[in-house]
């Protein structure tokens, strides 16, 4: 792997590995399938509808996020740095005949040389905390995006109640998650996130907490920041 790309070679691996689970519904990716309508609605109330939008999706995996934006009807470049997954992504776009989405392996930090002010919206969700900097990234992503453009993430917080749900109750215990899937260290305050897109030349306007009810076994959007949460930005219009 290219010593200067901001990525961590044993993370990709885990995600390559697990590709061709990346489409079943009760698999390991489960959470990003329950996840995954909320988010969706969340990103268009936010910027509106994604009709016609030229949109990124950073981090796309299997594509669950990227697809389904297409679905709506944006025109959807996502990218990865795992091969597998952007297979499994590829080949599952062709046999669902979803037009208007393409997959690429770039970096976000390389494609923000090429193509920088190119997008409308730009996601980049359960990615950061898989990465060595995530402001790099971050700053990526503001680059990419156009001036007035909307920029989403998501991630996981870090604090105790983070690291008992995230990390002791989703991977040891309830079993949603692989053991290992997430390190606590990487794991970051909506605080330090804000911070990096602020100094990245983004406005911070929205964020918005996702909380898992283990006893319904469901995802909702909530006030409760605590431990997974988005984040909306918007790149100042020029
Ligand atoms: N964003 C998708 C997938 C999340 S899983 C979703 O929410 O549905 C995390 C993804 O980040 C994996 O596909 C992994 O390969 C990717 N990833 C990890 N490090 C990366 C990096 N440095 N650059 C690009 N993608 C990376």
């Amino acid at each position: 792997m290219d010593a200067k790309l901001n990525a961590d070679a044993a993370e990709l691996a885990k995600f390559s590995e697990l590709a061709h689970r990346w489409w079943d519904p009760a698999g390991e990716f489960r959470p990003l399938h329950q996840i995954n309508p909320l988010r969706l609605g969340w990103i268009e109330e936010v910027a509106g509808p994604l009709r016609e939008r030229d949109v990124l999706d950073v981090g796309c995996g299997g594509g669950i996020l990227a697809e389904a934006m297409a679905r709506r009807g944006a025109r959807v470049l996502g990218i990865d740095l795992a091969d597998k997954p952007l297979k499994v992504a590829q080949l599952h776009a062709l046999e669902q005949q979803v037009a208007g989405v393409r997959y690429q392996a770039i970096s976000a930090e390389q494609l923000a040389a090429q193509q920088p002010a190119t997008f409308d919206v730009v996601t980049c969700m359960e990615m950061l905390e898989h990465v060595p900097d995530p402001a790099s990234v971050v700053a990526a992503c503001a680059t990419l995006v156009k001036p007035g453009g909307w920029v989403f993430f998501s991630t996981l917080n870090r604090n105790p109640k983070a690291f008992l749900l995230a990390i002791v109750g989703a991977e040891y215990v309830l079993r949603l998650l692989p053991r290992g899937t997430h390190e606590y260290r990487r794991f970051i305050r909506p605080s330090e996130l804000a911070q990096w897109a602020r100094q990245a030349g983004l406005d911070v306007t929205q964020l918005m907490g996702l909380t898992y009810n283990p006893l319904t076994q469901r995802f909702a959007l909530a006030r409760d920041t605590s431990v997974n949460y988005l984040l909306a930005a918007r790149r100042e219009a020029a």
